[in-house]
């Protein structure tokens, strides 16, 4: 069994690839950013996935290893003069979560708008903001097997916690999908839901399926495991065991899909990620990929194409492109709308019908998910066309509508609707709340709309 080594700020340093190219500045920059942004590695992500003779380009590299831009050069002068003043753990931290209060870290009322309530009581690791599907935050799930840079999951990455939690909130959850038939589909979310040890997934399954819900049909896991630690799926010492609790749930009548995030086309490329792909399918589980459009990780059409055919090839099905959310290190990453359509309708041309199952580009805002069809011209104006693919209101959903044209909008917030119209059609319900234009410094501090960055 191979053995999981996992890197922290704490022990980066001994990582031996680092030693041997890096210098003592990107070193130090590691530590600054990562006292910010979530930092974590393992042995695997550093073996097998990053090409060290080009480090500074791997998209790996970028999205594990924490980069000196993704911090604003005001944040990241305060944090380095403290580190480089000696200062302690608790002062670092008080710095830290300052800095972070200013970067957005619970986009599009995630916390506030969409936490359902049982009996009255909140479901705290529910959230429910599409008809059909209720996302689970179980407890023991909220951390990772490597952290991505890009994400703002982090503030509830906490540690894990045992069995009993497990049963509790399953109660709660099987009541709450009683009392909402319309709910098809629970979708286990974190962190990654697979970062649990198979007893604790088996104890939540099994309850769903003696629940016998008749609304119940599909069983989602969001989950990078098979990017960042595929071995939980061939060599974990439980991963035999995880095998049987998909076909047991898939015996049980129940579908069960895997939403597998993959980055970069690396990720499917070592022998251990084919082999555990292989394990899932053989279960009866179907695998479903997504990943957000990033600038230095991913935004050029071939990595899609080589992704999406890839993917095809080992059996997976292509299902979102989105577009990075507007948190954490955007301004870093972020990829202007435009362009995202442009990535992807370059790689969506040429892959053959079987890959084009993937819908894209997709922003999952405030409102629901908005697809960004195209830019057109309509009567003489240029338009962005878009429509959703979710909504907060389901009859929002394939209804196109348009926006003017801003060739550097990066979200939603940043559109206005087109032919002089004031609002978008959904916005009696649900306004979008748009940074006031004078006073917008810069992306990742305007408070606006968005959700669901970790995409899982
Ligand atoms: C994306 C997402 C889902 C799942 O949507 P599907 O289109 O069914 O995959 C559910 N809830 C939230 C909040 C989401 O962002
Ligand atoms: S994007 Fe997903 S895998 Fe990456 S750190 Fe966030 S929650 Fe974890």
């Amino acid at each position: 069994m191979e053995k999981y080594s996992a890197y922290t700020l704490r022990n980066f340093r001994e990582i031996p690839q680092l030693q041997q190219h890096l210098s003592e500045e990107e070193l130090f920059d590691i530590e600054v950013v990562g006292n910010v942004l979530p930092f974590k590695a393992n042995n695997y992500v550093v073996e097998q996935l990053i090409d060290w003779n080009n480090y500074q380009e791997d998209p790996i590299y970028i999205l594990t290893f924490p980069q000196r831009d993704m911090l604003q050069p005001q944040h990241y002068k305060e944090m380095a003069s403290a580190i480089r003043a000696g200062a302690r753990k608790p002062e670092l931290k008080l710095i830290a979560n300052k800095i972070r209060m200013e970067l957005n870290p619970h986009p599009a009322g995630q916390r506030s708008q969409n936490m359902p309530q049982i009996d009255g009581t909140e479901l705290t690791g529910v959230q429910h903001k599409y008809r059909e599907t209720m996302l689970f935050f179980p407890s023991q799930g909220q951390t990772c097997h490597a952290y991505c840079t890009f994400c703002f999951r982090w503030p509830q990455f906490v540690g894990m916690n045992d069995l009993k939690f497990a049963m509790r909130d399953t109660e709660l959850v099987i009541k709450y999908l009683r009392a909402h038939p319309r709910v098809t589909d629970i979708l286990f979310t974190g962190g990654d839901p697979l970062i649990m040890k198979t007893k604790i997934i088996s104890a939540y399954i099994d309850a769903l399926i003696e629940a016998k819900l008749p609304n119940l049909r599909t069983i989602r896991f969001g989950t990078k495991a098979l990017g960042y630690w595929p071995q939980r799926f061939t060599q974990d010492n439980d991963a035999d065991e995880l095998l049987r609790v998909f076909e047991k749930a898939k015996k049980a009548g129940l579908h069960i899909a895997f939403m597998g995030h993959f980055n970069a086309p690396a990720e499917l490329r070592t022998d251990e990620v084919k082999t555990a792909i292989d394990r899932i399918l053989n279960t009866g589980a179907v695998i479903r990929t997504q990943s957000p459009v990033m600038r230095k990780i991913n935004d050029n059409s071939d990595a899609w194409a080589e992704m999406w055919q890839e993917q095809v090839e080992l059996g997976c099905v292509p299902y979102y492109f989105f577009v990075a959310r507007d948190t954490g290190a955007q301004d870093y990453f972020a990829v202007s709308l435009e362009r995202a359509w442009r990535i992807f309708r370059g790689a969506y041309q040429r892959v053959s019908g079987v890959a084009r199952t993937v819908r894209g580009p997709s922003m999952s805002a405030g409102p629901g998910k908005v697809h960004i069809v195209g830019v057109s011209e309509v009567a003489g104006e240029r338009v962005f066309t878009l429509q959703f693919l979710q909504g907060r209101n389901p009859d929002w959903v394939a209804r196109p509508f348009f926006a003017k044209y801003d060739p550097k909008a990066i979200w939603l917030d940043d559109l206005y609707p087109a032919f002089g119209k004031e609002r978008f059609f959904f916005e009696e319900e649900y306004p979008i709340i748009r940074p006031a234009k004078s006073t917008k410094p810069s992306k990742s501090i305007s408070n606006g709309i968005a959700q669901g960055a970790a995409l899982n």
